[in-house]
């Protein structure tokens, strides 16, 4: 209902306006590179609009009760739910990724709402519990209080994912907010927004200002900010990092990667061919999380890798809206230049180009590149070391368990990782001895609300998701009292 028209402006203080200055940018389709729509971008003036519109209903946000905050994130899951045929159109329309994937998305947003609805009914009574002390004399309780204003900025690949895992344990734990959406990717954020404007929120609670890196500086740097939770790459991660040193405010970050899928020779294969191949070209590649470092165990190697040909070549990729697409286009003409480099690079360097590497055939427009394996690569490569963020998967092959774990550690990143065997003890003890966040045994890429997202190294500070989500924006307070006489 409300997504047609939907509002293109920024949301202050519970209303639609334009940019102060009244800059608009064109935003795209990336399948066919048509413009989507003109988006209001906004500047220092209008984040600092957005913080006061905050800071004036803080204070009141911050006291309400858990049950009160839980049945406005419990609406906005119903809007969402409402509208999900809709939200995954518009994702798809202006991301690119598959309708069939988008859906999924927008299952996670709703999940992840409901969620935090539960975490947030819970507060009332976990607040002001005693704490057990050794000595006689005193009495201690404990307090969950929220950070305060909240910066929440996000990138473009999983729009209304990546946003709801923000949005809901901030407003859950009494954070009002301010969201920075992608400048490529901002439509999604502005139906979500819509959705939460219709939730019934106080107004000021739930603030958003598209722009791009010019109002995402202005608000990691806002003085009132008490919080950022940042989703991006390391290098803007690090930025963010030095600026809010200066405040010391809290900060969460979730940056890049370049995971290792490790396929041991024990592994039920047909499994692995179908997880190795969503880890690297669900979303056309564009995740975080992509396991774009494919080890093999030589003694099937071989046959893995002829396998691995086969079905990469038969991946249908092209129109997104198609139900029988499985792969759509890189999100944008930047991203889709940065991809061809790197396998120009990778060309000339002379690697063993397996498959892809080209624009798929028949794609007059639209930023498509075929999936694309390159074997052998050697470990000091640009492609084997740095995040490309695209249908790009470089394999090497390992001969024992600890070679393929150390070569799998070999990395700045250390967001998440695939294991694949039949071997529960291997399982366990390769697990165990990975440097990331999350690893997932014969599992393709399933994410829950209750387990932590996040990793290690340069990937993450913090980790998002469960109650460590939730967590990222409280201060703990302790209130010691004396016995009195
Ligand atoms: P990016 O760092 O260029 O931009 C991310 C967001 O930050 C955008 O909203 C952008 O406008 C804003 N921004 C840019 N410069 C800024 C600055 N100086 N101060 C404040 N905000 C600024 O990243 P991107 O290209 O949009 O996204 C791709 C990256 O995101 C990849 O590296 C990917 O791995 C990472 N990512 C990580 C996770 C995770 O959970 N770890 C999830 C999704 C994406």
């Amino acid at each position: 209902m409300m997504l047609n028209p939907l509002p293109h402006q920024l949301y202050i203080a519970g209303r639609w306006c334009d940019a102060r200055s009244g800059r608009v940018e064109t935003v795209f389709n990336p399948a066919t590179e048509a413009a989507l729509a003109d988006v209001a971008f906004g500047a220092m003036q209008d984040i600092d609009d957005a913080v006061v519109a905050a800071a004036a209903i803080q204070s009141e946000w911050g006291m309400s009760s858990g049950r009160e905050r839980g049945a406005f994130l419990r609406a906005i899951a119903d809007g969402v739910q409402q509208q999900q045929e809709q939200l995954a159109q518009l994702q798809t329309a202006n991301n690119g990724k598959p309708l069939s994937e988008a859906l999924i998305d927008v299952g996670d947003v709703v999940a992840t709402f409901n969620y935090y609805a539960g975490l947030a009914e819970q507060l009332d009574d976990h607040q002001d519990q005693p704490v057990a002390l050794p000595g006689a004399g005193f009495s201690a309780t404990l307090r969950h209080e929220p950070c305060g204003i909240a910066a929440l900025i996000v990138p473009w690949n999983f729009p209304m994912v990546t946003t709801a895992w923000k949005v809901a344990p901030a407003l859950a734990a009494g954070c009002t907010v301010v969201l920075k959406p992608s400048e490529i990717a901002p439509l999604p954020e502005l139906a979500l927004a819509a959705i939460i404007a219709q939730a019934g929120l106080p107004a000021g609670v739930f603030n958003l200002v598209t722009g791009d890196a010019e109002a995402g500086a202005a608000l990691v740097s806002h003085p009132a900010v008490r919080k950022v939770s940042f989703t991006g790459s390391t290098a803007v991660g690090q930025t963010v990092m030095k600026t809010a040193a200066d405040d010391l405010k809290r900060i969460s970050l979730e940056l890049g990667g370049k995971s290792a899928a490790l396929v041991f020779a024990d592994a039920d294969i047909e499994l692995a061919l179908e997880i190795v191949c969503g880890g690297i070209f669900f979303n056309a590649g564009q995740m975080c999380s992509a396991t774009s470092r494919l080890l093999v165990e030589r003694s099937v190697a071989q046959d893995f890798m002829a396998r691995l040909k086969q079905r990469v070549e038969s991946i249908k990729v092209g129109d997104p809206m198609d139900p029988a697409t499985q792969m759509g286009p890189l999100s944008s003409r930047r991203q889709h230049q940065k991809v061809q480099q790197y396998i120009q690079q990778g060309v000339a360097a002379g690697l063993k180009l397996v498959t892809g590497g080209t624009q798929p055939p028949g794609m007059a427009k639209g930023y498509f590149v075929a999936p694309t394996i390159f074997a052998d690569v050697p470990f000091d490569s640009p492609l084997w070391r740095e995040e490309i963020f695209g249908p790009v998967l470089c394999i090497n092959t390992f001969d024992s368990e600890q070679e393929a774990v150390a070569v799998a550690n070999q990395s700045e990143y250390g967001l998440v990782a695939t294991v694949l065997t039949s071997d529960p003890e291997r399982a366990s003890r390769v697990s165990a001895a990975l440097e990331v966040g999350l690893v997932w045994v014969n599992s393709p890429q399933v994410i829950f609300p209750q387990a932590s997202w996040g990793g290690m190294k340069k990937s993450s500070l913090g980790r998002e998701l469960g109650p460590w989500g939730l967590q990222a924006f409280q201060e703990i307070k302790h209130v010691i009292v004396a016995a009195s006489g």
